[in-house]
């Protein structure tokens, strides 16, 4: 179930009191509207109900779908220990992310049935064509969905005010599986950052085989 809490706060626009909700954890399942506002990127928002006031908290929660079996630990900044996983999801994939777009990234690859970690291996692919396209060091991309037997992909790139769409095709997908498989990769254990980082290191180990 979802765990949530009621805190005091003093508006610090007019002052006023008043309470905001906090989720220690959400469920998917049992609240499908806190897995909207996962999606939206909104868990954070609070507005205030007498001047309108508006503000983004940051905390740590457990976003956790007991039906599609993953638990994801959102620790804003990256910062503090992730939760220990509970007997209850030891044999959920775990997953550990420090904001809400990496959250809602995470809860559209696994929807759409994918491993995220292949998922990375493709990003890390993209990242590199797109770098040299508009010869931008640091470009973030973000799986948005599979449309047509392809992997569209949002791609923020500095500079530029608006995401740029890029899609791929899943044979890409199936690549990056055969190279996991190749490997012989598995999840590391506890609550794991599946990242760019650890898609990099991923291409460099298999370029060394
Ligand atoms: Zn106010």
């Amino acid at each position: 179930m979802s765990t949530e809490i009621l805190k005091d706060i003093i508006c610090p626009q007019c002052g006023e009191a008043q309470k905001y909700r906090l989720f220690a954890s959400i469920n998917a399942q049992e609240n499908p509207e806190l897995k909207q506002q996962a999606l939206e990127e909104t868990v954070f928002d609070w507005r205030c109900q007498r001047c309108n006031y508006f503000a983004a908290m940051a905390y740590p929660f457990l976003y956790m779908d007991p039906q599609a079996r993953y638990v994801i630990c959102v620790t804003p900044g990256g910062g503090g220990q992730a939760a220990e996983p509970t007997e209850a999801v030891e044999d959920f994939v775990k997953r550990r992310v420090k904001n809400l777009a990496e959250l809602k990234e995470k809860i559209l690859i696994f929807d759409s049935g994918l491993d995220d970690v292949a998922v990375e291996v493709v990003k890390n692919a993209l990242c590199t064509i797109i770098k040299n396209k508009y010869t931008a060091n640091r470009v973030h991309a973000y799986f948005s969905r599979v449309q047509e037997g392809n992997m569209e992909f949002a791609i923020f790139v500095p500079g530029q005010p608006e995401p740029a769409y890029h899609s791929t095709r899943m044979e890409v997908y199936q690549q990056s599986q055969e190279v996991l498989r190749t490997l012989d990769f598995l999840d590391p254990p506890g609550f794991a950052t599946i990242d760019a980082r650890l898609a990099r290191g991923i291409i460099e180990q298999y370029q060394a085989t």
